[in-house]
């Protein structure tokens, strides 16, 4: 409402510009890029009143909040703008996540947030049906405690997925077959359970990639590239433009073959000396000399070693060979990829912590660019970054037509 007469004519106008907003009016609150009506107004570059229209229609929707009353900023000159947020009590996506210790659940909203999760531990099963089945019912248990609309599912799985049939095609460090139809398998099970949406499946490196650049360490960059060590391999991804590049056949930025060590351990792919067994924290903890123990997982045992030990020589020599090893890595990625930021999760967050300038340095000795511009290396900052993103691609049709997903 803006005093004006409106006529017919320009009201329908407005409606039309409106509808094709709704998509990247949503996009920027959920990213946290449009925190007030003003800047929401800017970036669509609409009228007032169209961002204005388009505010109300996704809060009837109940996927964002108005606030026509804020208290105004500090300094600021007359009348503060309506503030924009996400609807804390709107739908949410089911995620999963199976790792080589078990799988985690949980169910988020827009904006990247978690509104409750669940763990479980144990062997994964052969099967994935089972395990995938368990991990639903366990999702289909928080929606029922929380009474949240889902808008679809996402799965996070460590091994590459082939494109287009959603087959996992290396789920080495778990029981399941190469060639497993996971995303099918998903999807019938979300079916099952009677979940509402579409159900999509992903590698969980590339999962997590995308949840940073939304939501943490990769706002704002342009040509972002993952690397990251979870459990046990290493795998990467990149993210263009805000979306990630999978390949032609989804298989695009497996980045743990790369040779960092020509006289290395043997690998399972036939090569050796590959960032995959000389950069998790298996090698980690065998570079320090520690014998892995069963209690806890392996990036845990590496993480409290490093928190702990790192005064013992054996242990920083372990850090120095790993981040040397990774360093290579990386420059290698740098020199093919151009990428203007680079995130490291898991252990590759800590190696970072621990000595950042080793790992700058090694980087730009090995790579032309690193050499002249120097690219950002930062940690991922997203708790359960491969869930949010699971959950991502689930919000995703929502994200491009807000109307047409929740009216169906
Ligand atoms: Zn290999």
């Amino acid at each position: 409402m803006d005093g004006k007469v409106t006529t017919t004519q320009t009201r329908r106008t407005r409606l039309e510009r409106g509808r094709g907003a709704l998509g990247p009016a949503l996009e920027l609150v959920h990213t946290g890029r449009a925190p007030t009506r003003a800047v929401l107004t800017a970036e669509l570059g609409v009228t007032r009143a169209t961002a204005g229209a388009v505010a109300a229609e996704l809060e009837a929707l109940g996927l964002i909040q108005v606030d026509s009353r804020p208290g105004a900023a500090a300094g600021s000159q007359g009348r503060p703008s309506h503030r924009l947020s996400v609807d804390d009590n709107g739908p949410v996506a089911l995620a999963a996540q199976v790792h080589v210790d078990g799988f985690r659940v949980a169910l988020v909203g827009l904006g990247g947030r978690i509104v409750a999760t669940a763990p479980r531990s144990g062997t994964v099963s052969a099967d994935p049906a089972q395990v995938l089945g368990e991990a639903v019912e366990a999702g289909a248990a928080l929606l029922r405690s929380t009474g949240r609309r889902c808008v679809g599912a996402g799965l996070a799985v460590p091994s590459a997925v082939a494109e287009p049939g959603g087959t996992a095609l290396n789920p080495l460090h778990i029981a399941w077959s190469a060639g497993a139809p996971v995303r099918d398998v998903f999807a019938e099970r979300i079916r099952a359970a009677g979940i509402e949406g579409p159900a999509f499946t992903g590698n969980d490196v590339n999962l997590s990639a995308l949840a940073e650049h939304r939501h943490g360490a990769g706002r704002g960059a342009q040509h972002l590239l993952c690397v990251a060590t979870g459990h046990r391999g290493v795998g990467g991804a990149l993210v263009l433009d805000g979306r990630l590049h999978t390949g032609s056949s989804g298989l695009a930025l497996e980045v743990g073959h790369l040779t960092v060590n020509p006289e290395g351990r043997p690998c399972y792919c036939g090569s050796k000396g590959c960032l995959d067994v000389e950069a998790d924290p298996l090698a980690f903890l065998t570079a320090a000399g520690r014998a892995p123990g069963p209690e806890v997982s392996l990036l845990q045992q590496s993480r409290d070693l490093l928190r702990t030990e790192y005064a013992d020589p054996a242990v920083r020599r372990a850090t120095e060979e790993l981040i040397d090893r990774l360093g290579l890595g990386l420059a290698g990625l740098v020199n093919i990829l151009n990428p203007d930021r680079i995130i490291l999760g898991g252990l590759h967050r800590e190696l970072l912590d621990a000595d950042p300038e080793r790992l700058h340095a090694v980087v730009a000795d090995r790579s032309l660019w690193g050499r002249g511009g120097g690219v950002p290396i930062l940690p991922c900052t997203l708790d359960h970054n491969s869930l949010v993103g699971a959950a991502e691609v689930a919000w995703q049709p929502v994200l491009d037509d807000p109307l047409g997903a929740l009216t169906r």
